[in-house]
């Protein structure tokens, strides 16, 4: 059974993380880990989950020199995650490294890219000194990705248009979803899981609206039943 939904596991203890997984296991989908729950539990709950026969995406966005994220991604690799991300922001050779030390590895996980944080603000981005608008930052971070090698990127349900059109080989792995029915939260735009899809989402990432349900699994098999039929 094959699922687009990512659930981000954004619990503080791995004893919550692995008791919430015990309960959505069967159903296909597949897990994050980010920089939470790893920084608290570290790699016992990768390789628990792993072991549990879950897909895991290891979302922790390495950006430092090429030689260290290179060891970070053999490392990734090593602990049999099926996803890894960088920060596109760390470059050409960053990315390249990255992408060799992956290739040069047994299990090979899919290499994204993260380009813009959508939670940073045009005026965020002046601050630091990138003046071209949003999109813009966006695609030219995409499309050096794609041309290091990497599988694809991380990126707001709204991108999905503009980077299908300029590398529309590329996987692309949406956050920002909710289903009609649920909160916000501190989530800006959004789209819902069939609108992401439709758009031509790869997989959906999704935490609260599962994790923080009344009844994760009725809530999962909602958003399921709500893709039926679109792609
Ligand atoms: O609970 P929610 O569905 O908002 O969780 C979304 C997940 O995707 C979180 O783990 C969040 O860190 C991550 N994410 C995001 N927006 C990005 C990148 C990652 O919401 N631009």
């Amino acid at each position: 059974m094959n699922s687009p939904i990512i659930i981000a596991l954004d619990f503080a203890t791995a004893q919550q993380a692995l008791t919430f997984a015990a309960q959505v296991k069967g159903t296909g989908c597949k897990l994050k880990v980010g920089k939470e729950l790893f920084t608290r539990a570290g790699t016992a709950v990768v390789e628990k989950l792993v072991a549990m026969g879950f897909d895991v995406f290891l979302d922790l966005k390495f950006h430092d020199i090429p030689n260290t994220v290179a060891g970070a991604c053999r490392a990734a690799a090593d602990l049999g995650v099926w996803m890894v991300n960088v920060h596109a922001q760390g470059g050409r050779a960053m990315m390249e490294a990255a992408n060799d030390a992956i290739a040069g590895q047994t299990h090979q996980p899919l290499l994204i890219a993260v380009t813009v944080l959508t939670s940073l603000s045009a005026q965020d981005l002046a601050e630091v000194g990138i003046a071209s608008d949003s999109s813009a930052q966006v695609l030219r971070l995409a499309r050096l990705a794609h041309s290091c090698g990497l599988a694809g990127v991380v990126c707001s349900p709204f991108e999905i248009k503009l980077l299908r059109q300029f590398v529309p080989d590329f996987t692309l792995v949406t956050p920002g979803i909710r289903p009609a029915t649920a909160a916000q939260d501190d989530q800006k735009r959004i789209m819902t899981p069939a609108q992401a899809l439709q758009a031509g989402s790869d997989y959906l990432v999704i935490g609260r609206p599962i994790t923080a349900a009344a009844e994760p699994l009725a809530a999962l098999a909602a958003i399921e039943a709500s893709l039926h039929g679109v792609s």
